[in-house]
């Protein structure tokens, strides 16, 4: 590799990861689209399984395609290993599963990502494994949770819908005085406004589905982390799959050339839309960390770089309301996921939490007249006009 940490994101995102001279005298990262790779002799496969050389094998345990992205990821979240996913719930979901045991106890805080929350409540106790979820920002409580079987801290900053924002030192000193192993869903920020690894977090995961692949187009996810704890969990993966194919290698490379323009217009518009939403006379209330009325905006700034591209509002309305604002816009497209090229809406009382009573929906935090916006790459005083257009409509 050429490129290195003394490099700038911007520099990481194209070259990291990638040979200067590559098959073919492609510029690109070739797509290896094989399932196995085959030995020369007997005596190629004498020497692999010696460990003389490093070489691929089977399609489950590495790919060509697959490493360049892995070590790109690496490289820009500052990682000594990375590992990638079939998705980013496969990327939780494994790397739980490898490193606790029957009788383990994992430590959770409560506006984690819903399938994750509910991927520990539902089925951890059906494999022996505890849980106890804490309130995020309460680091007391976190750390009260801790017990002797406690083998995984599990949390996730910023957090969907309200952008919570976890204090990577307390988490730190936390980690310092239990012992215990701390990982972070970093999905939201991205290694180019966050970077935990260096604040001492021992694993971090994203969804590559979001920022990292960038273009809506597909699934993926990556766990980063030291050699220990990440060989456990690529030898847990040897066996469960999960794995990622070439072809999605490749558009995740693709779109991680692009990734540190990407974010870097993202935040600059997050941080516009916020600002004009807080002073909209529609709007009830917004919540952004880089707004200075959000509740951890002094977190925020101190271990990020920018505030990424989501932005959660109240509107001063009721459900039928919000359905009026949404069916008016023209430019945000109504779907779930985030941070790709395209500007997307959801309104999760009625997409996420569709199933759940309002009452209780209302305990979660979830209110009728929340809406997510997660901006795209588009103009945001495009967006800005579009969403004004759409107020008038639905409320006037
Ligand atoms: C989307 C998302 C996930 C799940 O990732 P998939 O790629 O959809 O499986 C996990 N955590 C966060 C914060 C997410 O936004």
């Amino acid at each position: 590799m050429n490129v290195g940490d003394k490099h700038s994101i911007f520099t990481r995102a194209v070259h990291a990861g990638e040979e200067k001279y590559k098959y073919a005298d492609s510029i690109t990262v070739p797509i290896v689209q094989t399932s196995s790779f085959v030995f020369k002799n007997m005596e190629d496969v004498r020497s692999y399984t010696s460990k003389e050389h490093y070489r691929y094998e089977y399609g489950r345990y590495g790919n060509p395609t697959q490493k360049a992205a892995e070590t790109k990821l690496a490289a820009l979240d500052g990682a000594q290993d990375c590992l990638l996913f079939d998705s980013g719930m496969s990327a939780i979901v494994t790397t739980l599963l490898a490193l606790m045991s029957k009788g383990d106890h994992l430590v959770i805080t409560d506006d984690a990502y819903k399938q994750t929350l509910m991927f520990v409540i539902k089925e951890l106790p059906r494999f022996g494994l505890e849980y106890t979820v804490v309130k995020m920002g309460d680091y007391e409580a976190m750390e009260n949770a801790v017990k002797t079987n406690t083998t995984l801290i599990f949390s996730e900053s910023p957090t969907n819908p309200y952008l919570n924002i976890v204090d990577l030192v307390k988490l730190k000193e936390i980690k310092d005085r239990t012992g215990v192993t701390t990982m972070i869903d970093s999905t939201f920020a991205t290694p180019f406004n966050q970077r935990p690894l260096e604040w001492g977090v021992d694993l971090v995961m994203h969804s590559a589905t979001k920022y990292l692949g960038g273009h809506n187009d597909i699934l993926a996810g990556v766990l980063l982390g030291g050699s220990a704890l990440m060989g456990k969990v690529r030898d847990f993966q040897k066996a469960t799959g999960g794995i990622i194919d070439p072809h999605c290698c490749y558009l995740l490379l693709r779109g991680l050339k692009t990734f540190a323009l990407r974010v870097d217009h993202q935040n600059r518009s997050g941080q516009k839309v916020a600002e004009w939403l807080e002073s909209c006379r529609y709007v009830h209330r917004v919540y952004y960390p880089g707004l200075p009325s959000h509740q951890h905006h002094y977190i925020a700034k101190a271990q990020m770089k920018g505030f990424g591209g989501v932005v959660s509002f109240m509107l001063k309305t009721d459900m039928n309301g919000v359905g009026r604002f949404l069916d008016a816009l023209k430019i945000s497209r109504i779907a779930p996921s985030l941070g790709g090229v395209e500007t997307l809406i959801t309104h999760p009382a009625s997409v996420s939490y569709y199933n759940v009573e309002k009452k209780e929906r209302e305990m979660l935090g979830i209110t009728d007249d929340l809406v997510r916006l997660a901006v795209g790459i588009e103009d945001p005083d495009d967006l800005i006009e579009d969403i004004y257009q759409a107020m008038k409509t639905a409320f006037d």
